[in-house]
């Protein structure tokens, strides 16, 4: 099998995706608004003064968003975060309470958690999915912790462990079917982070709807945007009324009486970015067909080689929407990996191509370095070896 030095890497990129003469920067995921409905359906809410936090498009894009997932409650939010913080807390996470959550995520997934004055608590992945590794986190819960009258409780904190947050890394399904069969055993709730798997499935099932909520997002990056924006999803109608009501300051209905029955948020996604996710949901189906071709292109350019390779799902009966395609760099040493890595990521970037590496560790950044965690091995082992690929769907040809 051949060896390839970050050089040739940075060739076939440009060679893939046909970018010899290009000009301008490439990112790693940019949104798309050509020849889409988006002007349109801004100025209907700008010319019928429908621009706040409901409307008509906000009604349409929680409709739609339901009939693509199947989830029967749809509620959409200002952003993913703010979607994560009310899942948490209408999952009953209290302050002080503890949260098992992959180190190897999006930094706000663990301030989701500590918004609430919860502590993120680092658990170990599974290094296909890169999504909690369900037995290592049995084992661990078996090791750590004990069930009282009052739920789980860490043994070496005291405190209560009241959820458990799988994340969908790139859109690639983590393993919620058995995770969900832990948590069951535990009674510990599943908030599923599907932010990133918007179009990601195990067998019929949409990613967000395998544990008890799960949260998407349509930032800028994402697969669709509205600018800024987030939803939750369950099957659950009490929980999703509980959110409806919390992310709408808890007022009562009344024609013109302000009684609020509780202390609550004013979150709800405003119309104007609803009618640009509307806009975006009509070519969601084109994009994610798009992006397997490029994922199925990446895989193939990147086959038999010796040193690297695409990261592939290889969880059983689950579909991944590619959201980012990953390099993962199959070097022994971690300072040859490393060195690897900075080299990809410094001669791409001076050509404008925006390669980047996978988030650094949550549990290496100061703000969360003393949380409680397992050892962490297989997140420290696969971090500095993941590198995202340019994975626009606009980019293919
Ligand atoms: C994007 C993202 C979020 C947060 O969503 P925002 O809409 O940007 O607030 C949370 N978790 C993960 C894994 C993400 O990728």
């Amino acid at each position: 099998m051949k060896k390839v030095d970050p050089e040739l890497v940075l060739e076939l990129i440009i060679e893939i995706l046909g970018l010899k003469n290009c000009q301008n920067s490439v990112q790693i995921h940019e949104p798309d608004f050509v020849n889409t409905n988006a002007l349109n359906y801004l100025r209907d809410c700008i010319e019928s003064n429908w621009v706040s936090s409901s409307g008509k498009w906000v009604d349409k894009f929680e409709k739609e968003i339901s009939t693509f997932t199947g989830a029967p409650e749809v509620i959409s939010i200002t952003n993913g975060t703010d979607a994560l913080r009310l899942a948490f807390y209408i999952m009953g996470v209290k302050p002080n309470d503890e949260v098992l959550v992959p180190s190897l995520t999006f930094v706000g997934t663990a301030n989701a958690i500590s918004h609430l004055g919860a502590i993120p608590h680092f658990v170990d992945i599974e290094k296909s999915t890169l999504g909690i590794d369900p037995i290592l986190l049995n084992n661990y819960l078996e090791n750590i912790s004990t069930k009282s009258s009052a739920g789980v409780i860490n043994k070496q904190t005291g405190r209560k462990i009241s959820a458990i947050c799988p994340v969908h890394i790139f859109g690639n399904p983590s393993d919620c079917v058995s995770i969900k069969k832990i948590s069951d055993q535990w009674s510990i709730p599943v908030v599923e982070d599907a932010a990133e798997a918007l179009g990601s499935f195990i067998g019929k099932t949409h990613c967000g709807l395998l544990g008890d909520i799960g949260v998407i997002s349509f930032n800028g990056n994402k697969i669709i945007t509205t600018g800024g924006g987030g939803a939750l999803i369950t099957k659950d109608k009490n929980l999703a009324n509980k959110a409806r009501h919390l992310s709408t300051t808890a007022k009562l209905k009344h024609p013109w009486e302000f009684f609020h029955d509780e202390i609550a948020w004013n979150d709800r996604l405003p119309n104007l970015n609803a009618a640009l996710g509307v806009s975006q949901l009509e070519n969601l189906k084109t994009k994610l067909a798009l992006k397997n071709k490029l994922f199925l292109k990446y895989c193939e350019a990147f086959k038999n080689l010796s040193n690297i390779d695409i990261l592939k799902n290889n969880l059983s009966d689950s579909v991944s929407n590619n959201w980012l395609v990953t390099l993962k760099i199959n070097l022994k040493n971690s300072e040859d990996t490393k060195n690897f890595r900075n080299k990809l990521l410094e001669i791409s970037h001076q050509k404008g191509i925006l390669l980047r590496p996978i988030w650094k560790p949550l549990h290496h950044l100061p703000i969360y370095k003393n949380n409680p965690r397992d050892s962490l091995k297989v997140t420290d082992n696969i971090a500095n070896r993941l590198v995202n690929l340019p994975s626009s769907p606009q980019l293919v040809k």
